[in-house]
């Protein structure tokens, strides 16, 4: 098309963008029911002008020109009519009024009819609806339009002139996240389908924004435990409405269907409008600590993972292409017994495990929480913990990613202990002779590091679920280990009934299911996963699956649920070894635990030990099996009371009775710093 019409039309655009931002704005601090009846009558004025134009361009004969023009006119008639009426009224509004349901419904609809109508206005002007038959159902059209560049990059226009027009009275803390939704507007890969490194760029970068957004969120809790309630609502339909948006771009990704992304766009601009026109009103009311409510809390995680899921899947098609999806070994729905719904579960379980042990997914979570830990990282005082901590974020991504996703094959990852074979038994096949010795190794490998180190080498260092629990946020849900019935059950260091039964459960499902991998292999029975072998899907049941299960429901279950709840497999085993190891926490003086009246150590464990000072008091130390060496306990303590002790403390101490002591001299209480510093600072309760 002519290049100079083409820049006519933008400008065009852009200006109806600014124009409707001051628009909605006039409605936001409207004073009277003037100013909300001007508004909307802006509103309707820019609708029919559009609409004629839109009729014309449809119509190109005389009677369109003359309908588009009655069009026009009968609005700004009606209009200035009912306008004039109202200044003869002249109500006002007292101040500090805002917008009713009413008026902010009626100014969000006109604002998106009008837009509407543009884009389809422009688009026919500029040829671009030419591909779309004339014919096709309305539904169609609606979605062609909004997932369009005419419609997308004005709209993101419209809206980040809105927000800085409302800056003054939106909270800061708002502002960002208002700030940022224009952006991932903006950043839609419909808006330019055809261009590859355009819908590159655009997922990838709607995606990171949306990421940042969900860390700012969540390292917000850290900062102010209690939020609005209104603030928090629109954080949680938020998520959701980011989580259809990643599942609409999905869909639109495998089939060219825009009609979900549509819906997903309509819902963000309803939200965000809805923002716009009340923003001081979304920072008053109650403050709630959110961090205390199981079921609110649970749709903020919910919302955030449903989010993030789909944009895992959608990185994953978008990056590396639809191989993943598939390359999976997916029932026929004719086979076996309970046929279809039966393999109809597998095959959705398989889409959704497939998905959550994906690269792409793994590697945004990874961003994410990392992020999270990074932060926790500045806040901690003991060089070991902090040291730890950036040894887990490294571990992520080498052990759990790179190495597994990007640098070894299959078939080589299965020959390698520890890392093929990363969760035990299942992880990088079948139990079947080929792979005993590279399972025996793995066993080996990890049951010698946990008794020199404790299980923490696992449980709080390679296993990928120390990213997820350690950060600030999800580490502030700790109380929900007491608050939560379930993890109530579960506090301190005894082995409860309940985790009696789920350990056993877990062993002894490992074990048939192990057995039956190995018979099925020998030929002797033949019992698989539609296929699968049956080692291999528990593995992926419990780590891809129900493991996320466990982590969405802290609210209910508590933080590191894994571990306290006896739950995996891979972790007991290490936790066991741990047990019978060198590693403990000991205390440096057990009296300072004696006169110590609030003991911070037994809020701080995010497993829920809370007994800690009791083992201190009668043993000087605390050694258990879920202990793993996590360390905020030992942050947590004003006195520097606990120390960190394995295998290399007892070499340091061995060391050190060789060497001549001077009289009176104690014994090295080998921490971090050698338990030196302490003794001269610590001031210890009286
Ligand atoms: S218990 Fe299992 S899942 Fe949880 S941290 Fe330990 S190894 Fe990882
Ligand atoms: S907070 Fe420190 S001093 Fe107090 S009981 Fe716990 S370990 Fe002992």
């Amino acid at each position: 098309m002519d290049p100079v019409l083409l820049a006519v039309l933008w400008v065009l655009a852009v200006a109806m963008a600014v124009v409707a931002a001051y628009v909605i704005r006039r409605a936001a601090v409207a004073a009277s029911p003037f100013d909300v009846a001007l508004a909307l009558f802006l509103l309707a004025m820019m609708g029919s002008m559009a609409g004629g134009f839109l009729l014309y361009e449809a119509l190109p004969v005389q009677w369109g020109l003359q309908a588009a023009l009655f069009l026009g006119m009968w609005v700004m008639v009606f209009g200035i009519g009912q306008l004039l009426a109202e200044l003869r009224g002249g109500e006002k509004w007292e101040a500090g009024r805002r917008p009713s349901l009413a008026v902010r419904a009626s100014v969000i609809a006109g604002a998106l009819a009008t837009e509407l109508v543009m884009t389809f206005a422009l688009e026919l002007a500029s040829g671009d609806l030419a591909g779309v038959a004339r014919t096709a159902p309305l539904g169609s059209l609606l979605a062609a339009g909004i997932t369009s560049s005419w419609f997308l990059f004005p709209m993101s226009l419209e809206m980040a002139l809105s927000v800085y027009l409302a800056r003054r009275e939106t909270p800061r803390f708002l502002l960002v996240i208002l700030s940022l939704q224009p952006v991932i507007m903006a950043l839609s890969p419909t808006a330019v389908p055809d261009l590859q490194p355009w819908l590159t760029a655009s997922v990838v970068g709607g995606g990171g924004a949306m990421t940042v957004v969900f860390v700012f969120v969540m390292e917000s809790f850290r900062r102010s435990p209690r939020m609005n309630r209104a603030i928090f609502d629109y954080l949680v339909l938020l998520a959701f409405v980011f989580g259809l948006m990643m599942a609409g771009l999905l869909v639109w990704t495998l089939d060219g269907n825009p009609a979900l992304f549509a819906v997903s766009l309509l819902a963000e601009m309803t939200l965000f409008f809805n923002a716009i026109l009340m923003p001081d009103r979304l920072s008053q009311g109650e403050k709630v600590a959110y961090l205390e409510r199981a079921w609110p809390m649970f749709g903020l995680i919910l919302g955030v993972f449903v989010a993030e899921f789909f944009m895992g899947a959608l990185f994953d098609v978008a990056l590396s292409g639809t191989g993943f999806l598939t390359g999976m070994a997916y029932a026929p729905l004719t086979a076996g017994a309970g046929a279809p719904a039966l393999p109809a579960l597998f095959n959705g379980l398989l889409f959704v495990t497939g998905v959550l042990a994906s690269p792409w997914f793994l590697i945004m979570m990874g961003a994410e929480m990392g992020a999270l830990v990074a932060f926790k990282i500045r806040e901690t005082r003991s060089r070991e913990t902090r040291t730890r901590l950036s040894f887990v974020i490294g571990a992520y991504f080498v052990y759990a990613i790179f190495l597994p996703a990007f640098i070894l094959s299959p078939q080589r990852l299965s020959s390698l202990p520890l890392i093929g074979w990363s969760m035990g038994i299942g992880t990088g096949g079948g139990f079947i002779p080929p792979f005993f010795v590279v399972i025996a190794l793995t066993y080996a490998i990890a049951a010698v590091l946990s008794l020199l180190f404790g299980a923490r080498q696992m449980c709080s260092g390679l296993c990928t679920a120390a990213l997820m629990y350690q950060g600030t946020f999800y580490d502030s849900l700790k109380g929900f280990n007491r608050r939560s019935t379930v993890g109530n059950k579960l506090l301190g260091s005894k082995l409860s009934r309940l985790y009696g039964v789920v350990f056993s459960l877990s062993w002894a499902s490992i074990t048939a299911a192990a057995a039956l991998s190995y018979l099925d292999y020998a030929g002797i029975v033949h019992v698989t996963a539609y296929g699968l072998d049956l080692a291999y899907f528990t593995e992926v049941l419990y780590f891809n699956f129900l493991w996320y299960v466990v982590f969405l429901t802290i609210p209910f279950v508590g933080v590191y649920a894994c571990v306290s709840s006896g739950y995996c497999y891979w972790g007991t085993f290490n936790q066991v070894l741990g047990r019978l190891g060198f590693f403990r926490l000991k205390a440096r003086d057990p009296a300072v635990c004696v006169s110590c009246e609030t003991k911070p150590c037994t809020r701080a464990c995010p497993v829920g030990l809370n007994d800690l000072p009791v083992n201190f008091i009668d043993k000087g130390e605390f050694k258990a099996l879920k202990c793993i060496g996590v360390g905020d306990c030992v942050e947590s303590c004003p006195y520097e009371n606990i120390l960190f002790w394995d295998v290399r403390h007892w070499l340091s101490g061995k060391a050190s009775l060789e060497r001549p002591r001077r009289t009176g001299q104690p014994l090295p209480m080998v921490g971090e710093d050698g338990g030196r510093a302490l003794s001269a600072k610590t001031p210890g309760p009286e």
